[in-house]
């Protein structure tokens, strides 16, 4: 409760909501006590310490108790960040990706939902690394990164799950807008204007995807399908989609 006041209040309001309050219950227990136990009524100075002990004490303590619990929520938050964000390109990462994953596996089980997986991977990317060295390549991957986080809907879920990978997750899309939206990433990836030493440099990524859909949703299954799915890309000359739909979305 006090971690809801100080975030729809703020700290100096919050502390002088809790002080008021701590003022009022003072007051009440000392002249409820003195009544009802002491059968009489408070002093002059009786009062004055009793409304002026919490005045003075409950800032302090309130005002405290206050950062600490701020203090907490932004250290919470830096660690959440740092557990789930890819730290060069801002992305999610693996981990969170793999439990987003598996959070929405359980609901296509449990409730017939259906979502896309994609694995995309950059092409020819150790040839820009052998020319312009791992920071030349670090900037190129920034840069796809942002294409890929733009490329999306709010709803869907990017993550770099590998050196020169990442992962989408394309949620309650059938396999027919997943595959726009995937076909518009390519497009967009080809013509970004990436240079390096005033070089321009052509990239292109291959994207495997699959569809995941039903009660018989299995994680190892769809990594295992978008994976062969981006191997046949490859193979088939990079720069390219190829989907490979479960048994289940196909049924
Ligand atoms: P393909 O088209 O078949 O995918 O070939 P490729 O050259 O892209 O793929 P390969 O897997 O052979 O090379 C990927 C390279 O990505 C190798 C590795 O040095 C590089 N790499 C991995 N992580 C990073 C990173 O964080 N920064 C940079 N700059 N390079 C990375
Ligand atoms: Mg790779
Ligand atoms: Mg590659």
């Amino acid at each position: 409760m006090l971690k809801a006041c100080l975030h729809r209040y703020g700290i100096w309001l919050t502390v002088f909501f809790v002080t008021l309050l701590s003022i009022a219950v003072s007051a009440g227990i000392a002249s409820g006590m003195t009544y009802w136990v002491l059968d009489g009524s408070m002093t002059r100075s009786a009062w004055i310490i009793t409304l002026l002990t919490p005045a003075v004490i409950s800032p302090v303590m309130t005002y405290i108790t206050l950062r600490l619990v701020s203090e907490l929520d932004q250290a919470h938050t830096r660690l959440h960040e740092l557990i789930h964000r890819d730290h060069l390109t801002e992305l999610h990462n693996r981990r969170y990706f793999m439990q987003t994953l598996h959070a929405e596996i359980e609901q296509a089980k449990a409730h017939g939902t259906s979502f896309a997986l994609a694995i995309v991977d950059i092409d020819n990317f150790k040839t820009i690394n052998d020319r312009f060295g791992h920071l030349g390549g670090d900037e190129v991957l920034k840069q796809i990164a942002h294409a890929c986080r733009s490329s999306v809907r709010d709803t869907d879920v990017v993550a770099r799950i590998g050196g020169e990978e990442f992962a989408f997750l394309f949620r309650a899309s059938s396999l027919a807008v997943a595959q726009e939206l995937a076909q518009r990433l390519l497009i967009r990836i080809r013509h970004l204007d990436v240079r390096l030493q005033d070089v321009p440099l052509p990239i292109s990524v291959s994207i495997g995807m699959t569809s995941v859909a039903g009660p018989t949703a299995d994680l190892a299954d769809a990594m295992r399908l978008a994976d062969n799915a981006l191997y046949a890309a490859k193979s088939a000359g990079k720069d390219r989609l190829e989907i490979l739909a479960s048994a289940a979305a196909t049924a």
